[in-house]
């Protein structure tokens, strides 16, 4: 079979590949704790589910909507937008997405070019690359400090005429690092100093912990808002994953382009799951700080006990999202293997936990653990590695 040249440089995503190994293992009644996944266990909360039944009980369901969300959903985000951020946008400057997932690859196929090269931190989310290589350009992983974290030292080293777009994803998955105001500020200028646009992947926004502030590229003031596209949605603050709503915010220019590609693609996102995002966006958060706290408590519970695990050095603490970052550099020598995709098939086979190879973020020698998963089954996951390694030492 003759694939497309694009088609051809896509690689599946490792994160969805090992949970889906984790999952056909579980269903074949072997005992495997994910962590591998990055999807909140909560189930959504029951005033945004009543919504989604009310819709489909009075016929919210037999019609598309525009291909860019409907207008009570778009208002309903504008609205939340000024209520967390406090930045006005209108309607027109938002779009409705497939998840955030669709909204950043929308915003790639509307902006990228041959040829054209999109920064990202080093490490970073998997689809930021394989959505830039199937745009047509040229993913770059630009180096990060101690912590994790961007600097315009690393930004200049990597600059060029043909650099379009700088993703910002804070906080950040697979690091769970937050920055600051004043960080973002910086390198917002350094993009518009660059003719750079900025893209703030805000879909973690909402999970900061221990007195963590967050702060996005759009309260930067108007010069680098204008210059951002911000991306968010419902899946980690709400628990919603599988209703598949995401947005873009953008000047109306950027939206235009979008909405167009958006109505020859995936058409409207699912009009049930519109109405549930309403109800979302418009519920008064209380269930969202409920879940925040809960992440919060296994964070603080989690990461003292993984740093006792022998091999296992996590460099920074995380501040937010829902993943832990160990290095496991010596771990994989105490265990004999050279890589950290064998140490992460040894996990799964022996001690029966999933977790994602670092190598797929970009930076092999590490590993993402998510605890998005109940405190129990974390707890006993850890002790699992735990045992595990000590079998080697
Ligand atoms: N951005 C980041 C950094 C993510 O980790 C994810 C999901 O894992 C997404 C975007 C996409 O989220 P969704 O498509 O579920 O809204």
């Amino acid at each position: 079979m003759k694939f497309s040249n694009r088609a051809m440089q896509v690689k599946p995503s490792a994160t969805v590949g090992v949970s889906n190994r984790a999952k056909a293992m579980i269903r074949n009644g072997i005992d495997v704790i994910n962590l591998g996944i990055g999807e909140p266990d909560f189930t959504t909360p029951k005033v945004i589910a009543t919504a989604a039944i009310d819709a489909i009980q009075h016929g919210k369901t037999s019609f598309y909507t525009p291909a860019s969300g409907l207008p009570d959903l778009k208002r309903a985000i504008v609205d939340r937008i000024q209520a967390d951020y406090h930045v006005n946008y209108a309607p027109e400057q938002i779009s409705v997405t497939n998840g955030a997932k669709m909204a950043l690859y929308v915003i790639m196929q509307a902006l990228v070019d041959n040829g054209d090269e999109v920064l990202m931190p080093k490490p970073s989310w998997v689809s930021y690359s394989q959505q830039v290589s199937l745009a047509g350009g040229t993913p770059i992983l630009v180096d990060t400090n101690a912590e994790f974290k961007i600097t315009t030292d690393s930004l200049n080293r990597v600059v060029n005429d043909h650099t379009r777009l700088l993703v910002i994803n804070s906080p950040q998955n697979p690091t769970g690092t937050v920055y600051s105001k004043a960080e973002l500020q910086t390198i917002g200028q350094w993009a518009v100093d660059h003719h750079v646009l900025l893209i703030a992947d805000d879909i973690y926004g909402k999970l900061v912990y221990n007195e963590t502030k967050f702060y996005s590229l759009i309260q930067c003031g108007k010069q680098i808002a204008k210059s951002t596209i911000l991306v968010n949605g419902v899946s980690k603050a709400y628990s919603m994953t599988g209703w598949r709503i995401g947005y873009v915010a953008a000047v109306p220019e950027i939206i235009s382009k979008i909405n167009a590609i958006l109505s020859h693609s995936t058409g409207n996102p699912a009009t049930v799951s519109q109405y549930a995002a309403i109800a979302a966006f418009r519920s008064d958060q209380t269930e969202v700080e409920t879940m925040r706290q809960a992440f919060e408590k296994r964070l603080n519970t989690i990461y003292p006990l993984l740093q006792q695990v022998p091999g296992f050095h996590i460099e920074q603490k995380p501040e937010g999202a829902f993943y832990l970052f160990p290095n496991v550099e010596e771990a994989m020598n105490i265990v004999g293997v050279d890589t950290s995709s064998q140490l992460v098939e040894l996990l799964l086979n022996e001690a029966h936990v999933a977790v994602v190879d670092g190598g797929a973020f970009g930076m092999s020698d590490y590993l993402r653990l998510s605890y998005a998963t109940g405190m129990e089954d974390l707890k006993i996951a850890v002790k699992r590695i735990n045992t595990f390694m000590t079998h080697y030492l």
